[in-house]
């Protein structure tokens, strides 16, 4: 072994962020290689939230070696086909970001452009309907990928909704089988070598002294390590991201059980409903600056399908992002890092991508500048890339109906966003930037899902003729729709796979 590994490694924090960190760690490095002890204090609350996933967590379940039955059923999950935008483009529309596949691709173009020509010539049916997890979303329907040749059915992705107590707890039970160490109690002091300003131990309230030579700052929005400690700066996103607060609110669960997120827009925000066995997941994400939080708690409480089972909960959230993410031997994950509104369940996601970031650029106690360098240089492209995404949501209205609404709708974008737009509206062209999260046929979906209709389709889509694309539409479109009718609602899929009583 080298002898100038990390020896031993310190998470502050146990809400997700922690528990999935110090799991993924203890998955690929033994105690004998290098000791992991992960502090925590059960007077500081994690968050609590956080319940909606995108599919690529299942990349993070799997690395794990997490049996999704037993998963789904320890943290009375459900599983999500897209999220549904309700009165996002404008008051009365809808539409389904739904996970995977849209239509089937031509000629080597985007299926999209297809539809595009389609719909001029009102010979197209509403996007959705040529994609098979936001029509199954709409019936209320679920599947694994199942081996089915060409069809559909075998392509299906998909992610979960879950209890995120019960998941830090599920995570925290294999981190500890495999050699964690959880100690509790709230830090007070934290200690640096006065020559390098490296981190090297954590003092807790009742004088315990916990050694590190890698520090992992989950210790939530405050940052105590990387902000606090080491006084990274944050960079406020609040003028394109207006909102700043939530009230989140358990009600009883959803019947029959939905496979899908929605999010409805309101005045000055929006309110999701996350769907999970023993419960419906409600929380009003709004702008302080625009409606008084009084007023937000009874829209949220107003707009329940289910009668609610706990009392309502003030959040209070800033969006942006550290200016580094990795600071001296101190890597910040999770909302230490800094935080982008749930709209797109992207905070989990970006937690299992900064540890990804981790194991690849890892260090030894050499602590190169350059493993931290493209370690940071990786995080804020991730970062900004979603960022634009999310912004897109908002500023892609035609609702002019509150402040709110004006204030978004015209404010000025990201030049990296302006210029996807201006080229979305021209001819229908999504840029795709380097490892970007979000794929071509997200942002079409959301593009078109908003209003943007582009003023022209790729030429290339005129080498066949329109009957013939009509022909193939049509095709597409029953071909999902039968998938469709195969599948099993998603109840039924669950109490046969991961249903609380199932065994
Ligand atoms: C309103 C809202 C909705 C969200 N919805 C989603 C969603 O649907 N999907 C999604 O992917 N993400 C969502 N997120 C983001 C998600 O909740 C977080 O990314 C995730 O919970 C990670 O939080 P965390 O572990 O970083 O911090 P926290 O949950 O805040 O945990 C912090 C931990 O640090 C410990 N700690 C802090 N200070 C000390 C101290 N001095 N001593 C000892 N221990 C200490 C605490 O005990 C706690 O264990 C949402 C966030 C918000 C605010």
């Amino acid at each position: 072994m080298s002898e100038q590994r990390i020896r031993k490694i310190v998470i502050l924090g146990g809400g997700t962020a922690g528990w999935m960190t110090a799991a993924a760690l203890a998955k690929f490095m033994a105690p004998e290689f290098c000791a992991i002890e992960l502090v925590e204090s059960e007077d500081i609350p994690p968050v609590g939230v956080g319940e909606a996933t995108i599919p690529q967590i299942q990349v993070f379940n799997q690395t794990l070696g997490i049996d999704e039955d037993d998963f789904i059923r320890k943290t009375r999950g459900t599983f999500k086909l897209g999220i549904e935008f309700r009165d996002w483009g404008a008051v009365g529309e809808h539409y389904i970001h739904g996970f995977g596949s849209l239509g089937r691709n031509m000629e080597a173009l985007a299926f999209h452009h297809f539809w595009c020509k389609m719909q001029r010539e009102g010979k197209a049916e509403p996007l959705g309907r040529y994609c098979l997890s936001a029509l199954a979303a709409t019936h209320g329907k679920f599947m694994r990928p199942i081996e089915a040749g060409d069809s559909p059915l075998s392509t299906i992705q998909y992610a979960y909704h879950f209890d995120a107590g019960l998941y830090a707890l599920y995570l925290r039970e294999y981190a500890e089988a495999r050699g964690v160490t959880r100690t509790q109690g709230v830090v007070r002091q934290v200690q640096s070598d006065p020559k390098t300003g490296h981190l090297t131990g954590l003092t807790l309230g009742d004088g315990r002294f916990v050694e590190g030579e890698l520090f992992i700052d989950c210790s939530g929005a405050q940052g105590l390590l990387i902000d606090k400690v080491l006084g990274v700066d944050f960079e406020d996103w609040g003028h394109w991201l207006p909102c700043d607060r939530a009230w989140a609110v358990a009600s009883e669960p959803t019947a029959p059980l939905p496979s899908h997120t929605v999010s409805q827009a309101h005045g000055a925000g929006w309110q999701w409903r996350i769907p999970l066995q023993h419960r419906t997941g409600n929380g009003h994400v709004f702008s302080s600056a625009f409606m008084e939080p009084e007023e937000a708690r009874s829209v949220l409480l107003n707009h329940l399908e289910t009668r609610p089972v706990s009392e309502p909960r003030l959040l209070t959230f800033r969006v942006g992002k550290r200016t580094s993410f990795w600071e001296k031997n101190c890597v910040a994950i999770g909302l230490s890092s800094g935080f982008l509104e749930p709209l797109e369940s992207t905070g989990i996601h970006l937690i299992q991508s900064f540890i990804g970031k981790l194991m690849a650029f890892f260090p030894d106690r050499a602590f190169s500048p350059v493993n931290r360098r493209y370690f940071n240089r990786e995080a804020h492209d991730e970062y900004d890339r979603i960022r634009d995404f999310i912004i897109l949501h908002y500023h892609a209205t035609r609702r002019a109906d509150t402040e709110f609404w004006n204030y978004v709708r015209t404010m000025p974008v990201p030049d990296t966003l302006q210029e996807k737009l201006v080229l979305f509206q021209a001819n229908g062209y999504v840029h795709k930037e380097g490892n970007e999260l979000f794929s071509g046929v997200s942002w079409a979906e959301v593009f078109i899902g908003q209003g943007i209709l582009p003023e022209r389709y790729h030429p290339l889509v005129d080498t066949i003729p329109g009957g013939e694309i009509e022909r193939r539409l049509k095709h597409i479109e029953s071909v999902i729709a039968q998938a469709v009718d195969y599948m099993p609602l998603h109840q039924d899929f669950i109490s046969r796979h991961g249903g609380a009583t199932t065994r």
